[in-house]
């Protein structure tokens, strides 16, 4: 933990923290961004992602037999890269003029979870199945994983407990796979996770316990009764790189769809993403894949609450995770539940170091506005925490520090050719009554 003195200081030399501090929506930017940073930070490297790519793909002939709707894709987790036009006309007369071309990156619409974590969460869960199906004969080398949906894998895997400590989206993904493949689950959540959320977990048959009080306390009660029972897995949001690296494949299939759509991403075609963060697995893995492949030519920054900007507060102090945004006096309450987290994760707040450009923050009455001009200009649903994600473009020109930042990166004069990717990290599974009253909310 931080000391009040320590942070008393910190603040005292930081302009930006100080607002920050008062929930004005800022841009912080990175002094510590490179161009080509250290791949090999922490211990990862592009060989773990291969791995992760080539596991997933084993998966593949399971996956379309236990999840039809991952036919399409022919058993690969990949959601459509599509051009928003009318949404960047939208957000042009909003705060200004959008330079190049705006896409969305249509997370919110993965197979059998509807968000982001339908990346990190599944392949996590899918590598702990492989390694216990090997470990125990059930699969050998070459024997297709179609046998994983057998009767006899999910008698199995039932010997077998899994847990996770989650704000929603992460807790729908590993409930739903788990169960599936036979395992007992056992997803712990804040009181506030949506209500819908613990309900669809309980159909597909996980066990949901709530606690009173955030996130970080479901976690710390998951990781502890957990460690108690030697047949369970414990999957930690906070410090998990398989997580993290099932995240960052997204970088490779984003890569594939620029290929197939005829869009390159070069010196005068700069990419920038942006990506809604809670603990920072998911767009800490992607922001750090995307590097691995795109160099100097991407730029991602994070999108946080004003009320909960844990990334931002972490690195911008240099104390990451032994800093919460309660220590400067933030709620960490937002409407955006996947966001609603206090304190980043240690792991990821270190590879960010030199990967992120920086962070911007939004006041929670933007969501619903994003989340319906997306609706009318496009006819796609996101959830609130998704449509965080159009802070950045939005409003990269309109921050004084990001027009800074790109004339420092000397691409303020290229910015026609840019290319602009607002991450949608979920929504497919948001129940038809909780659309409606997002659709409608002044
Ligand atoms: C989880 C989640 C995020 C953020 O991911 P983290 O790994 O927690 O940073 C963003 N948006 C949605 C919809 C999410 O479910």
């Amino acid at each position: 933990m931080a000391d009040q003195i320590k942070i008393e200081a910190i603040l005292k030399e930081s302009p930006l923290l100080r607002l920050v501090q008062a929930r004005e929506e800022v841009l912080w930017i990175n002094p510590q961004v490179k161009a080509e940073p250290d791949i090999t930070a922490e211990g990862l490297s592009l060989a773990a992602i291969d791995d992760a790519d080539e596991r997933l793909r084993r998966f593949a002939p399971y996956l379309r037999m236990a999840f039809p709707e991952t036919e399409p894709t022919q058993g690969l987790i990949e959601s459509p890269l599509a051009e928003i036009p009318s949404m960047r006309e939208h957000l042009s007369q909003l705060t200004g003029k959008i330079p190049g071309r705006l896409f969305l990156k249509q997370d919110s619409h993965l197979p059998i979870a509807g968000s982001v974590k339908a990346r990190g969460g599944i392949y996590e869960i899918l590598k702990h199945a492989e390694d216990l199906a090997f470990e125990h004969g059930l699969l050998k080398a070459g024997e297709s994983y179609a046998k994983l949906a057998e009767e006899k894998s999910r008698r199995f895997f039932s010997k077998y407990a899994v847990q996770v400590g989650s704000t929603g989206n992460l807790g729908l993904s590993i409930g739903i796979i788990s169960a599936r493949l036979g395992f007992r689950v056992t997803v712990h959540m804040s009181q506030d996770a949506k209500e819908w959320k613990k309900e669809l977990l309980r159909q597909h048959g996980a066990t949901v316990k709530e606690y009173a009080g955030d996130y970080e306390k479901a976690v710390a009660e998951g990781r502890r009764l957990s460690q108690e029972d030697p047949n369970s897995y414990f999957v930690d949001d906070e410090n998990s790189k398989t997580l993290f690296i099932g995240y960052a494949v997204a970088a490779r299939r984003l890569a594939e769809q620029f290929t197939q759509q005829g869009i390159t991403v070069d010196a005068q075609h700069p990419l920038f993403v942006y990506i809604p963060c809670g603990v920072g697995g998911a767009p800490g893995g992607i922001a750090y894949g995307l590097k691995t492949i795109f160099g100097s030519h991407v730029h991602s920054f994070f999108i946080e609450p004003v009320d909960s900007p844990c990334m931002l507060v972490g690195m911008a102090t240099g104390l990451i995770e032994a800093i919460s945004v309660q220590d400067i006096g933030l709620s960490g309450q937002t409407e955006a539940d996947g966001l609603a987290v206090g304190r980043p994760s240690g792991f990821v707040g270190r590879v960010m170091k030199e990967f992120l450009s920086g962070v911007f923050t939004f006041k929670d009455e933007k969501l619903y506005r994003h989340l319906q001009a997306l609706y009318q200009s496009e006819g796609i649903f996101v959830e609130p925490s998704a449509a965080a994600a159009f802070e950045g473009p939005a409003r990269l020109l309109d921050h004084a520090a990001g027009r800074a930042y790109l004339k420092e990166q000397g691409i303020d004069q290229t910015m026609e050719g840019s290319i602009h990717v607002a991450w949608a990290t979920g929504g497919a599974l948001v129940p038809a009554e909780e659309r409606k009253s997002y659709l409608e909310r002044n």
